[in-house]
C-alpha cells in the first residue's frame, strides 16, 4: 500500500514485452527501466515510446544503469522528464522504496493538475459559450446552466444582474431555477432573508465569490467599472468536483469576456432594442429623452403615437397580422421622419418620437398612414392618435416627460381619437389628482367608507312610489363627502367599477328584499350601471346572482345606463341589453339628451324608459325652457317608452311636467337620497300621507362596503351614524348641469 492505494507491480522481461505493457496500461505511476534492456545506440527508445507512443505523460520514469557513467546526459533527462537515475549497486531495498514513493507522489500531483487543466478547458469552453447569448435573461440563465454543468450539480440557483450603467445600482433576479424560480424579477434587497440568499448579498457587497458555511456558493462576475452579476448555486457541503481556484477563473474569464469582447455591449443593446420592428425600445428612448433634458435642449418635442383599436385588430385578425401591422406602421413613421429624429417602440402599439420641434409635426405624422396599408396583400385602414409634450425649461427626467406625454395620449385617445393633443400642466395636475383619488378610493373601500343611499321615484299624478334609485356615497373618515361624479369616473377608468358595481347591485337588491319584507316596496329598484360594467362578459351573471340571492325577480330591477353606451359595438350592446330584458330586468336611459347619440341609434336599443336630464327639467320654470323636456316626452311616447323626469326641485316644475304628460319623476322636491333606515321610515310615512312634501329626515346608520382580496364584495356591518349628504352643500354640488358619469377619465 502506498498513499492508501495498493501498489501493483507489473514486469516485462524484454523491450518488446515492455512496449506491449506500456500500450495496455493507462494508469502507470512509475516506470522503472533497466537500461540494459535497451539496444545499443538507442538507449532512450523505450523512454521515448513511453512518453510519445503510449502517451503516458504523467508516469514517472526511473532509469537503472549498470554502472556509473552509463546514465543519459542531463538535457536528455530533462527532455524526457525522467525523475530519477540510479546504478544497480546504488539501489538498496530502502533506496528503491524511497524512490518509488517519491515518484508515486509526483505522479499523483501531476494527475491532479491534469484534472485542473481539463477543468480549466471546460471552464473556458463554458464561458465562451455564454458569448452567444442575446440578452441579460439568457446570459443569466446560461451562467446557471454552465455552473451546474461545471460543478456537476443540479441547476438550482439564482442569478441577479445589476441595473445597467449604474455601478451602485440595485441587483434584480434575472434567472432563477428550482425552488427559487418564483424570485424572478425581484430586487436583491427584497429576497427572503435566508442564509443561502444571504450569500448573494455578501457576494454583491464584497464583489467577490463567497462560499457558504454549510452549502451553496455565490459568485461575483463583472469588472469594477462595468455591470455586475452575482450568481448563487446550490452545491452540497465539501463539494469538490471543481477546484475553487477554477471557479475564480470562471468568474474572471466571464468578467473579461463581458468587458473586452463587447458581450455586455451586445447584451445592453438587446436590452435597448426592439427586435420585432427593429427600432430602439422604451429603455433606450427614455435614456435619450433624459439625455436631452440633462443637456437643457428645450426646442425638442416628445411625441407618443398609438395605433387606434390595435388590440381589437389583434384579436380579430390574429397576432401575426398584428405584428405585420406594427412593422408597417413603424416603417411609415420612419419614412415620414428625418434621419436625425429618434423613433422607438415604447409598448405594444405605442411609438415614441423625439426630435427638434421644427422637424416633428404631430399632425403631419399622423397622416403618414392616411391611405390603407397593404398587409399580406390585404388593404387595411388604420388611424393613429398622438399625445405630445414640448420639453420644458425646468428640468424633468426622461421618465417623467414620457409620463406627461402618456397623459396627453390617454386624453387624446378618449376625447380626440385620430388626432394629436399637447400636454399641459393642468392636464398633468388632473391626472395626478385622479391617480391620488384612485388610491384613496381603494383605501376607502377597505375602510368601508362607501355606502348606498336611495331616492324615491313617484308617479307624479297619483304620488305613489313607483321606484327607488340607488346612489353611491363616499364619506371619508374625517366626514367629507366625495361626490360620485368625481370618484365614479376614476373607478371606471381603473376597472374598479366592476367590483364596486357588483357590490352596488348586491346591496341594492338586498335593500329591495328588506323593503319587500317590510311590505313597503315599490315596483322596482333602479341601479346605475356604467358602460364598463356592461362590457364585462360576467355582467349578466352578476345581475342574476344579485336577484336570485335576494329572492327577487327581474321585474324588481331597473338598470340605468347613459348615452355613452353608444361607444360600445352596437351588436354587443343590443345582445347584452336583450339578455337582461329576457330576465325581466328593465332598462332606462339616464341623463337623456346630454349625450350625442343619434335617435336612430337609440331606436335600435331594447329600452323601457327615458330619464329626462336634470338640466332640462330645471329650465321648466323659464320661458321657452320647456321645449326640450316636451320633445323628450313626445319622443318617449313615439318610441313607446316610459318617461321619468329627474331633478324636480319645486311644485311648479312638477305641475309643468304633469301638464306635458310626463308621468314619473324624482327630485329634492319629493325626497332627497336617504340611507336605508331613513328610507324605510319615509316610505311608511309616505304611504300614510302621499301628499306630504319633502321632509329632511334625520341621519341614521347605513350599510357599508368592503372588498376581499380577490375583488369580491363583502358586506359590511351596520356602522354608527353615517349621515346622508348634508342638504346645504348637496344642492350646490349637484347643481352643475350637463355632467355625465363618463365625462372624465
Ligand atoms: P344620476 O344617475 O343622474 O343621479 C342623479 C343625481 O342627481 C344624484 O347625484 C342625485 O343625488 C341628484 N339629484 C337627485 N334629485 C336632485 C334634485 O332635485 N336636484 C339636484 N340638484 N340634484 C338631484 P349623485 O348621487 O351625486 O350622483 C351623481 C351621479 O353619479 C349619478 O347621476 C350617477 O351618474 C353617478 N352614480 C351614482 N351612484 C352610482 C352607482 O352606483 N353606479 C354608477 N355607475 N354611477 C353612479
Ligand atoms: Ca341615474
Ligand atoms: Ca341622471
Amino acid at each position: 500500500m502506498l498513499f492508501e492505494r495498493p501498489l501493483l507491480f507489473l514486469h516485462a522481461f524484454s523491450g518488446d514485452e515492455a512496449r506491449q505493457l506500456l500500450l495496455q496500461e493507462s494508469d502507470l505511476a512509475v516506470v522503472i527501466l533497466d537500461l540494459a534492456m535497451e539496444r545499443a545506440g538507442s538507449r532512450l527508445d523505450l523512454v521515448h515510446f513511453t512518453r510519445h507512443t503510449a502517451g503516458l505523460r504523467n508516469s514517472r520514469i526511473i532509469l537503472l544503469s549498470g554502472r556509473q557513467g552509463q546514465e543519459p546526459a542531463l538535457d536528455a533527462l530533462i527532455e524526457h522528464d525522467i525523475s530519477d537515475c540510479r546504478t544497480r549497486e546504488e539501489l538498496s531495498r530502502e533506496r528503491l522504496h524511497v524512490s518509488v514513493a517519491t515518484a508515486v507522489r509526483a505522479y499523483k500531483q501531476l494527475c491532479v493538475s491534469d484534472t485542473s487543466r481539463v477543468g480549466l478547458e471546460r471552464v473556458l469552453r463554458s464561458s465562451a459559450s455564454l458569448l452567444e447569448l442575446k440578452d441579460h435573461h439568457e446570459f443569466a440563465s446560461g451562467v446557471l446552466t454552465q455552473l451546474a454543468a461545471l460543478l456537476k450539480v443540479e441547476k438550482v440557483g439564482v442569478v441577479c444582474a445589476q441595473e445597467a450603467a449604474n455601478p451602485d445600482g440595485c441587483y434584480f433576479v434575472q434567472a432563477a431555477t428550482g425552488r427559487f424560480s418564483e424570485l424572478i424579477g425581484r430586487s436583491l434587497e427584497r429576497l427572503p432573508q435566508t442564509a443561502e440568499l444571504g450569500l448573494l448579498r455578501k457576494a454583491a457587497e464584497s464583489r467577490s465569490s463567497v462560499y457558504g458555511a454549510k452549502s451553496g456558493l455565490a459568485l461575483h462576475i463583472g469588472h469594477e467599472d462595468g455591470q455586475k452579476f452575482v450568481a448563487f448555486i446550490d452545491v452540497p457541503r465539501h463539494h469538490a468536483v471543481l477546484h475553487p481556484p477554477l471557479l475564480d477563473v470562471f468568474c474572471a474569464n466571464l468578467s473579461t469576456l463581458l468587458h473586452d469582447r463587447g458581450l455586455l455591449g451586445r447584451l445592453n443593446e438587446s436590452a435597448q432594442h426592439d427586435p420585432l420592428v427593429n427600432l430602439p425600445n422604451r429603455a433606450h428612448f427614455v435614456g435619450a429623452v433624459d439625455e436631452c433634458a440633462r443637456q437643457g435642449l428645450h426646442d425638442r418635442i416628445l411625441a407618443l403615437i398609438d395605433i387606434d383599436d390595435f388590440s381589437a385588430t389583434n384579436d380579430l385578425m390574429g397576432h401575426l397580422f398584428g405584428d405585420r401591422l406594427l412593422e408597417r406602421v413603424a416603417r411609415c413613421l420612419e419614412d415620414a421622419l428625418p434621419g436625425n429624429v429618434l423613433l422607438a417602440r415604447l409598448g405594444a402599439d405605442t411609438f415614441g418620437v423625439l426630435g427638434a420641434t421644427g422637424q416633428v409635426q404631430p399632425r403631419r405624422l399622423l397622416e403618414c398612414v392616411r391611405g390603407p396599408l397593404r398587409i399580406d396583400g390585404v388593404p387595411y385602414k388604420v388611424s393613429l392618435t398622438c399625445g405630445y409634450v414640448l420639453l420644458p425649461q425646468v428640468f424633468r427626467t426622461g421618465a417623467d416627460l414620457v409620463k406627461d406625454a402618456t397623459i396627453a395620449l390617454r386624453r387624446a385617445k378618449r376625447d380626440r381619437r385620430g388626432h394629436e393633443l399637447q400636454y399641459s400642466d393642468q392636464m398633468g395636475a388632473e391626472a395626478r389628482s385622479r391617480a391620488l383619488l384612485l388610491s384613496e378610493l381603494r383605501v376607502a373601500i377597505e375602510n368601508r367608507e362607501l355606502f348606498l343611499v336611495y331616492q324615491p321615484q313617484l308617479d307624479l299624478a297619483t304620488r305613489s312610489v313607483v321606484g327607488i334609485e340607488a346612489l353611491l356615497r363616499w364619506r371619508t373618515k374625517d366626514g367629507r363627502f366625495v361626490p360620485p361624479d368625481q370618484f365614479i369616473p376614476v373607478a371606471e377608468h381603473s376597472g374598479l367599477i366592476v367590483a364596486l358595481g357588483r357590490w352596488v347591485l348586491m346591496a341594492a337588491c338586498a335593500t329591495m328584499r328588506e323593503l319587500m319584507d317590510a311590505g313597503d316596496a315599490p315596483r322596482r329598484m333602479a341601479v346605475n350601471v356604467s358602460t364598463v360594467q356592461l362590457q364585462d362578459p360576467g355582467f349578466l351573471e352578476i345581475v342574476c346572482t344579485a336577484l336570485a340571492s335576494n329572492g327577487l325577480r327581474g321585474e324588481h330591477l331597473e338598470l340605468e345606463i347613459t348615452e355613452s353606451v353608444a361607444a360600445l359595438p352596437t351588436e354587443l350592446l343590443i345582445s347584452a341589453l336583450s339578455a337582461l330584458r329576457a330576465e325581466g330586468v328593465s332598462i332606462a336611459i339616464d341623463d337623456f339628451g346630454t349625450g350625442y347619440s343619434s335617435l336612430s341609434y337609440l331606436e335600435q336599443l331594447p329600452l323601457d324608459r327615458i330619464k329626462i336630464d336634470r338640466s332640462f327639467v330645471c329650465q321648466l320654470g323659464e320661458a321657452d325652457g320647456a321645449r326640450i323636456a316636451e320633445m323628450v316626452v313626445q319622443l318617449g311616447r313615439k318610441l313607446g317608452l316610459g318617461v321619468l323626469a329627474e331633478g324636480i326641485e319645486d311644485a311648479d316644475v312638477c305641475r309643468a311636467l304633469l301638464a306635458m304628460d310626463c308621468r314619473e319623476g324624482q327630485g329634492y322636491h319629493i325626497a332627497r337620497p336617504m340611507d336605508k333606515k331613513v328610507l324605510l321610515a319615509w316610505l311608511r310615512a309616505h304611504c300614510r300621507n302621499p301628499d306630504a312634501e319633502s321632509r329632511q329626515p334625520p341621519a341614521l346608520p347605513s350599510v357599508h362596503v368592503s372588498f376581499d382580496s380577490r375583488g369580491g364584495a363583502v358586506f359590511g356591518t351596520e356602522e354608527p351614524a353615517s349621515p346622508i349628504l348634508p342638504a346645504a352643500s348637496s344642492s350646490s354640488r349637484h347643481a352643475a348641469p350637463g355632467r355625465g358619469r363618463h365625462t372624465c377619465a
